[in-house]
């Protein structure tokens, strides 16, 4: 048997994906994961109208978990229930691979505007996780208030999503409020098929819809790159994302402002009431702000969507908001012999050329294809993702071998400690019985409905 034992944290795609790589390699892997499910994103980030999309890659998860190779270990978060230097130094595991994801919000950057959150300003991660879940009866995470006329800072993929939820919660009230009741399956084909349905507008509604504000042009934003190494790439790739953009307007009725950075906050009575957004010009891609331009823009909500970052850990060393890794070591931790991070929990596609090169030509496939099969391109994010976490781990692998193997004794103890901290979760060591215990109810479920996706 192979005397090498892995410890994973993380369970989603990229932890699933390393442990799968390691099960073929006849190698054994703990699978530490802080929540009761290990979907990551795909559960509380992917949001919940790719209803058939997430089911399909959660079973995924679900697979690679449950091969013999892997023990699983639910709610045990790693620098809470397990010290890092603890784990990484005296547990006796031959490797540690962090795939712990991005999970804090790239804060804001405007002195004080924290102070607001809850108070007129959610970051995106904990919206996204409300927005997936708050139809659950029970459901534990607090309520958030909506309100039309929100400003949305972002550009990205995921600040559409905010914008087409923040939409679609709006408008279902306000036709809630007129007795008209849909639902967000129907809204998500496009609120406008729904009003026209009725013979209503936003206006008529009396929504202005909320605004979704960018520091660049619409032609820069990050909505899937593309390549554009050639002038004539870079037009095509700007011409994906206005479209893609216009498309998505068209479909859910929210506003753009481009060429805007928030630089103050407005308080009223307390709460935050809006931001003083200052223009910018583009030039080469880089946006300047221009002095003297400054505009306060009153809103009764603010979403932040500027990006994710690696949460810090205790004992883990960090760069900026990264995990400092070593160069052209495979992510190594620095410091750290046998720590390695994986997946979305290290920046760029980690430092495998191949990945690398692969990665880019689905970059560019998933461009074109975003404007007929939205799913689909979302879908080969977490392929893009996989790729890499397996590329990753195949060169890993090499180097496991050569690595020190826990020895009897230690591996008797590691799997002590694992079973103990199973035993105090409740989790019986059958991964599939658990997984269907835990799993949410879905708003499909509520409605009726088929999954959708
Ligand atoms: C809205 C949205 C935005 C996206 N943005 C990007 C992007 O910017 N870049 C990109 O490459 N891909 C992005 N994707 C694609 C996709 O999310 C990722 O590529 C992929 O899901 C990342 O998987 P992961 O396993 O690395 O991270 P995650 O899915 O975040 O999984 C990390 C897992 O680790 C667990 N965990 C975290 N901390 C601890 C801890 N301390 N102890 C134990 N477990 C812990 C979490 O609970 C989670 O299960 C995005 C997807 C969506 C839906």
């Amino acid at each position: 048997m192979n005397p090498h034992v892995v410890a994973i944290f993380g369970g989603a795609v990229s932890g699933a994906e390393a442990s799968h790589q390691l099960s073929q390699r006849g190698i054994r892997s703990v699978v530490f994961e802080q929540n009761a499910l290990p979907y990551g994103k795909i559960e509380d980030g992917l949001p919940k109208w790719h209803a058939k999309l997430r089911d399909k890659e959660e079973a995924n998860i679900d697979a690679k978990l449950s091969d013999p190779h892997v023990t699983f270990v639910p709610l045990a978060k790693l620098g809470q229930n397990i010290e890092f230097q603890d784990v990484a130094k005296n547990w006796g595991f031959s490797a540690v691979f962090l795939a712990t994801g991005a999970w804090r919000d790239r804060p804001l950057g405007i002195q004080g505007i924290d102070d607001y959150v809850g108070s007129g300003l959610y970051y995106q991660n904990p919206f996204m996780h409300w927005y997936n879940h708050f139809h659950e009866p029970g459901y534990q995470g607090g309520q958030k208030v909506l309100a039309d006329g929100a400003l949305v800072i972002g550009g990205g993929l995921a600040s559409i999503d905010i914008c087409k939820a923040l939409m679609m919660e709006t408008v279902q009230a306000a036709l809630a409020g007129r007795g008209i009741h849909t639902n967000m399956f129907e809204l998500e084909r496009g609120i406008g098929k729904v009003l026209e349905a009725h013979g209503l507008t936003l206006t008529d509604l009396g929504l202005r819809g909320c605004t979704l504000v960018y520091r660049r042009r619409v032609r820069d934003m990050p909505l899937f790159p593309g390549d554009t190494d050639t002038p004539e790439k870079l037009a095509k790739a700007e011409a994906v994302r206005e479209k893609v953009l216009l498309n998505a307007q068209a479909k859910f009725g929210f506003n753009v402002l481009p060429c805007h950075v928030p630089v103050d906050k407005i308080v009223e009575d307390g709460r935050l009431a809006g931001l003083v957004l200052r223009e910018t010009s583009v030039e080469n891609g880089k946006a300047t702000e221009i002095p003297g331009s400054d505009k306060p823009i009153l809103a009764p909500l603010v979403i932040s969507s500027i990006g994710s970052v690696s949460e810090q850990l205790p004992g883990v060393p960090m760069k900026g908001y990264v995990f400092e890794v070593v160069d052209g070591q495979c992510c190594r931790l620095k410091g750290f012999e046998n720590v390695f991070a994986v997946g979305n929990a290290v920046t760029g596609r980690g430092n495998i050329k191949e990945s690398v090169e692969h990665g880019k030509s689905i970059t560019g496939a998933i461009a074109e294809g975003y404007l007929t099969n939205p799913d689909g391109a979302v879908s080969d994010q977490f392929r893009e993702k996989e790729d890499t976490v397996s590329a990753n781990v195949a060169a890993l692998s090499e180097r496991i071998a050569k690595m020190k193997p826990p020895t009897d004794e230690q591996r008797q103890l590691i799997f002590e400690k694992v079973k103990s901290l199973q035993d105090a979760v409740g989790y019986g060591g059958d991964y599939k019985a658990w997984a269907d215990a835990k799993r949410p109810v879905r708003l499909e479920q509520l409605l009726g409905l088929e999954a959708h996706g």
